[in-house]
């Protein structure tokens, strides 16, 4: 697979300034997602071909080659499979991908609707973006929104948010739907009230009406 079928730079570039909320949403927790934790296990793994925006040398950065096999990717990811830790605090610019988008992570029903929603992986840590259900900002979400519809052009990703998706409608997870992306939503301006019988099933967030795409 071409690493080019997704264009590592534009993403990084369009996603550079954007945060989730107008401030420094560390002071709320004093940057817990960024703090190795007791087993220094906590890093994010980058997409296949991200891997361009570095060079590998950043002091930074301490890099590990994972078996897709064994960290449950779906069976088109090949190794290597790059899990990044940080040592210290990144350079803002250069933070990879995972760390611009959290906390929202992408949910795709099987009709292709796209929704942006609260993470639901297990963390070490809390999340008071999550916990407490703070309205983010209108342009991180559309901007995320944007990232993910060109991520998902590569079929491996696809497969993984597919995969994801499908783990937790399994498990009746209840995710936050924070963001509906796909056109039907928009168009039809019918955020609390899908027709979807899955997304009927979940709530969406309702704190900051205003925020939402148009
Ligand atoms: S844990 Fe949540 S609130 Fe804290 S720095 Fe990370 S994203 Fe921001
Ligand atoms: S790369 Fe940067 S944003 Fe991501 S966890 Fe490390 S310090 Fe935080």
């Amino acid at each position: 697979m071409s690493n080019k079928t997704v264009n590592y730079k534009e993403i990084y570039r369009i996603t550079s300034a954007i945060t989730p909320i107008q401030s420094d949403c560390g002071e709320l927790c004093g940057k817990v997602c960024c703090q190795p934790d007791s087993e220094d296990d906590l890093g994010v793994y980058l997409f296949p071909g991200e891997e361009c925006m570095f060079t590998g040398k950043e002091k930074w950065l301490q890099w590990e080659r994972r078996h897709p096999d064994e960290d449950d990717f779906p069976p088109s990811w090949e190794y290597p499979v790059y899990f990044v830790r940080c040592t210290g605090l990144c350079p803002r610019k250069q933070r990879p991908l995972n760390c611009r988008f959290f906390p929202l992570a992408p949910h795709l029903l099987k009709d292709d609707t796209l929704f942006l929603i609260h993470e639901t992986l297990e963390l070490p840590y809390l999340c008071p973006l999550i916990a407490r259900r703070i309205p983010l900002r209108k342009d991180f979400m559309e901007v995320t929104a944007l990232c993910w519809q060109r991520l998902l052009a590569d079929p491996r990703i696809r497969d993984l948010v597919e995969m994801d998706s499908r783990e937790r409608e399994r498990e009746g997870c209840r995710p936050n739907i924070i963001y509906p992306v796909s056109r039907y939503f928009r168009q039809n301006q019918r955020h609390n009230s899908c027709t979807n019988k899955w997304a009927n099933r979940y709530t969406f967030e309702k704190s900051d009406p205003n925020d939402r795409a148009d």
